[in-house]
């Protein structure tokens, strides 16, 4: 079951501009066939992605805006166990996202999304359909991310999309992305959120309306700052959850993995920060390791790039325990 209401492009809060600007172009039929959503983390780029994906695909649409409540729509919501949708005309594209093997390679991808993964994911796809035939639109997060050989791919696809083909490009800093692929684009700002706009969206996700506003102010409009401040609010739990984590990884036994599962039982929000927290210590300990020419490097990088698919899973509305338990199974089984 997906927890999550059916969302529709009215529902996205705080992000009236764009919003605005994406409504009269499906009101219109012209919504451009490659959009750029640029602005920081937290203030509602994958959720609007999300409600444009179900104005694309809904199955009774009205006046080219998405019902919310059809299975298409809800489709578009439901999500996999690593936070993709689960609605074949719906993909996405990000760093990592899918296991070497599924993409035709042999390593991961640690420095950016490789060619690799737009030829399978996006370019193998052009040939065939839109399975449900109504459309289908591919959200590329943090494109910025995209390396060289894999923008030069996508360019002429992105330029000159089959009919009902959409592009979702999101990035924290659109500044970045290569020439080649901004000139393709059509950009859409999108700003800090409100701290109305931040509260309420607090408040549905069950936080004391008090507690919300306090937040709310002192977010950056971020809702991504916001949840850690929430989170943080359990932090007595963090550091022998992540020093669990740790001593699990060196530990030969389970034992340690098993408290660090039995640890993670806790709040979405405290896992969520627990492993944003192991990341960065992972990043650290890369940087050390590679300014000392030491094997240690890719190991951690290694080990960022499976925390970062975990916080993935997480965002999915993955269970916390059975999140950190994956995790360190897959820890444990790296080289
Ligand atoms: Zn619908």
């Amino acid at each position: 079951m997906n927890p999550r209401s059916p969302i529709a492009l009215h529902d996205v809060l705080g992000q009236s501009i764009a919003v605005g600007t994406l409504r009269r172009a499906m009101e219109t039929g012209r919504l451009h066939h490659a959009i750029l959503f640029d602005g920081p983390s937290g203030v509602g780029k994958n959720l609007t992605a999300e409600a444009v994906a179900q104005c694309v695909l809904c199955e009774k649409p009205s006046g080219g805006v998405a019902c919310g409540q059809c299975a298409a729509c809800i489709k578009v919501l439901r999500r996999d166990a690593i936070g993709r949708s689960v609605h074949p005309d719906f993909a996405t594209v990000a760093k990592a996202m899918y296991d070497p093997a599924v993409i035709g390679r042999k390593t991961q991808e640690t420095q950016d999304i490789s060619a690799d993964q737009v030829r399978t994911v996006v370019l193998a796809r052009m040939s065939l359909g839109a399975v449900f035939g109504r459309g289908r639109l591919f959200l590329i997060r943090d494109a910025d991310e995209l390396s060289v050989s894999a923008a030069n791919a996508l360019l002429k696809t992105l330029e000159e999309p089959p009919p009902r083909t959409y592009f979702i490009l999101t990035s924290t800093r659109g500044g970045e992305l290569l020439p080649t692929i901004r000139s393709r684009v059509q950009r859409i700002r999108f700003g800090p959120l409100p701290e109305d706009a931040l509260c309420t969206i607090l408040v549905r996700e069950g936080h004391d309306p008090k507690v919300a506003e306090g937040v709310a102010r002192d977010a950056q409009g971020s809702l991504t700052i916001a949840r850690e401040k929430l989170g943080n609010g359990a932090k007595d739990g963090l550091e022998p959850w992540i020093s669990s984590i740790e001593m699990a990884l060196e530990d030969k036994t389970f034992a340690g993995a098993l408290k660090a599962a039995e640890g993670s039982k806790g709040a979405r929000d405290t896992v969520g920060a627990g492993l944003e927290a192991f990341a960065a210590h992972l990043v650290d300990t890369a940087r050390k390791a590679a300014s000392e020419s030491s094997p240690k490097a890719l190991r951690a990088a290694d080990g960022y790039v499976r925390v970062q698919r975990a916080l993935r899973q997480l965002d999915g509305n993955a269970s916390p325990q059975l999140v950190t338990e994956a995790l360190l199974a897959d820890l444990r089984g790296m080289p």
